[in-house]
């Protein structure tokens, strides 16, 4: 398989979608490639990181999963980003923060559910749609689950942030919970942009949550049972970078592990959905 893109290529000539034509679209669906969409979001995240940090993330996620899988000659395509998601929860309540645009839960399900009608409709058979802004999770879930329903083609929402746990804990070396902006998402961007990294604006900050929570009191999209929406303002207290967490302690070799973990996962998705439908 040499088209769109060749086995050999590294996860940084893995082309985005944007860069390909119809017609290497075209010879995907005749290859029986899945698609892999990225979705992000346009965001603050804190002084250090650039507002696309999410759709980075996702977006060379897809990428590594297609170069690793070419490399097996499994073709996958990466799919068009989607750029935007809705309004963060925990790490940017309770301020707005410039920068940030978000669209409504019910913008981003339509928006995704015709994003994979498209997909479908050209043939692709099997559609990820792969996180990067948590927050998404709960509409891509309802997506994958319409879209299945309506059409011929298998869309699966897929959130690396609970399936690559515990092993994900293993990279981190910040004492405390990371989160928005933290050690793991600048370390994914010292190793995806470097360049969009400003160290010299590193702080750190963590809310005041309960020492001692309920069972498995974690947002559902984090892995957790409670979906909570709303905290009193003394637990964001001096909350003024949309910052949850230390990135000094972030490298770009712990960027690497990071995605190493992912890239892990997703392609094990990837290649036993592959197993369970059969080769197109
Ligand atoms: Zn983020």
């Amino acid at each position: 398989m040499t088209f769109p893109y060749p086995d050999t290529a590294t996860w940084r000539e893995i082309p985005i979608f944007d860069e390909l034509t119809s017609h290497d679209v075209a010879a995907a669906v005749a290859a029986g490639a899945h698609v892999i969409v990225p979705f992000g979001a346009t965001e603050q995240h804190a002084g250090h990181l650039p507002l696309g940090t999410d759709t980075y993330q996702s977006v060379d996620i897809a990428r590594r999963a297609a170069a690793t899988l070419m490399r097996e000659g499994v073709p996958l395509l990466v799919g068009p980003a989607v750029p935007f998601g809705p309004s963060a929860v925990q790490s940017e309540s309770p301020i707005d923060f410039p920068g940030s645009v978000y669209v409504s839960h019910a913008t981003l399900l339509s928006l995704t559910r015709d994003i994979c009608h498209e997909l479908a409709r050209q043939g692709f058979k099997v559609i990820y749609l792969v996180c990067g802004h948590a927050e998404s999770d709960p509409v891509l879930q309802i997506a994958a689950k319409e879209v299945s329903e309506e059409t011929d083609a298998s869309v699966l929402s897929v959130q690396w942030l609970i399936g690559t746990q515990p092993e994900y804990g293993t990279v981190k070396r910040a004492p405390g919970s990371q989160g928005h902006a933290g050690e793991g998402e600048t370390a994914r961007m010292l190793a995806s942009a470097p360049h969009l990294v400003r160290p010299h604006k590193y702080v750190s900050y963590r809310p005041a949550l309960p020492a001692d929570p309920a069972a498995h009191d974690k947002m559902p999209y984090l892995g957790g049972a409670i979906g909570r929406y709303k905290y009193p303002p003394h637990v964001f207290e001096g909350f003024e970078d949309g910052l949850w967490g230390d990135p000094e302690y972030a490298t770009a070799e712990s960027g690497e592990a990071y995605y190493e973990i992912i890239d892990r996962w997703l392609c094990d998705v990837i290649r036993k959905e592959r197993a369970l439908w059969g080769a197109a």
